[in-house]
């Protein structure tokens, strides 16, 4: 069924605390957690607790939590100190996304990059 926890999906492991994870912040909904390969000095990942493949796919089924997710990456850069900071979500083997459980990146802490790609 949609939304519901995956056995082969890491993020769900890390949701039902199978797998350690730095937990920064945790809502009844979403989990943000620090990327064990930093890509900046803040680079923490907010997922929904449900799984689901994609953030798209979150947002077309669960159009609150896909709000939620971004509210929270918000609330993780201001707890950050962040006034500016990225988001990013990868949507595909072919544009870098290499685990299909819904995700943004929150990314700062650095002069990031002025091009998308
Ligand atoms: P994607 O490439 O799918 O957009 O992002 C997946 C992210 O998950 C990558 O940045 C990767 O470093 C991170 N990641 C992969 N395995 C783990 C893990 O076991 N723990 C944590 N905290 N992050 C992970
Ligand atoms: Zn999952």
């Amino acid at each position: 069924m949609a939304g519901e926890p995956q056995s082969d999906c890491l993020f769900c492991k890390i949701v039902a605390g199978e797998i350690p994870a730095t937990v920064v912040r945790k809502t009844e909904r979403t989990l943000a957690f620090r990327d064990i390969n930093p890509q900046a000095p803040t680079h923490v990942l907010v997922i929904p607790h449900a799984h689901y493949p994609n953030a798209a796919a979150l947002a077309e089924a669960e159009p609150e939590v896909a709000g939620e997710l971004l509210a929270e990456a918000g609330r993780v850069a201001a707890d950050e100190g962040l006034s500016d900071y990225r988001l990013i979500f990868n949507t595909g083997a072919g544009a870098g996304q290499t685990v299909f459980h819904a995700h943004v990146h929150v990314l700062g802490g650095r002069q990031l990059h002025e091009g998308l790609v």
